[in-house]
């Protein structure tokens, strides 16, 4: 059983709260998807459109996220969880910079977009912290076809090259 399915109660409990406000919830985010939504992690306003993603579901300060997709910009999913920031990784096909996501909820695992104001030194924090996760949740993402990049020149290059001359 992987760790984060026991694990769950943590950080905020949205699990519960999230299951019990579901449908709610789901209205409020479909009111609200234009504009903006509060991040479930550190609670600030994040813009939903910004520069590089019309679909930003991610925090632009902590880089946390919400279950709140099945497929990518659908909102369909009834989860609801927070998203905890595992790492980076590079897509394959352009050479773009991803966050890679893992629900606290029911595990699922994704990549998504940068977005052009998400905030530089968390990126770089992240990509710090992704060094030293456990082989189990490294060998979970290979399982699932992601392979992190830990190399800072390279994430500092996407950084910079895509967020702060466009
Ligand atoms: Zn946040
Ligand atoms: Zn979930």
């Amino acid at each position: 059983m992987p760790r984060w399915f026991e694990d769950d109660e943590s950080p905020e409990c949205m699990k519960h709260d999230g299951k019990r406000l579901s449908h709610q919830a789901r209205l409020l985010l479909k009111q609200t998807r234009r504009l903006s939504f509060h991040c479930v992690h550190c609670g600030s306003e994040v813009p939903t459109e910004a520069s590089n993603t019309k679909h930003r579901n991610h925090c632009s300060i902590c880089l946390w996220s919400r279950h709140v997709d099945e497929s990518i910009g659908d909102r369909s999913s009834i989860c609801l969880s927070s998203m905890e920031p595992l790492g980076l990784t590079i897509k394959r096909d352009g050479g773009e910079l991803m966050i890679v996501h893992r629900c606290t909820g029911c595990g699922k695992i994704v990549k998504n977009r940068i977005a052009g104001d998400d905030n530089a030194t968390s990126l770089v924090n992240l990509l710090d912290d992704s060094a030293n996760l456990d082989d189990h949740t490294v060998n979970g993402l290979v399982a699932n076809g992601i392979h992190l990049c830990l190399e800072r020149e390279v994430v500092e290059g996407c950084i910079w090259g895509n967020g702060g001359t466009s």
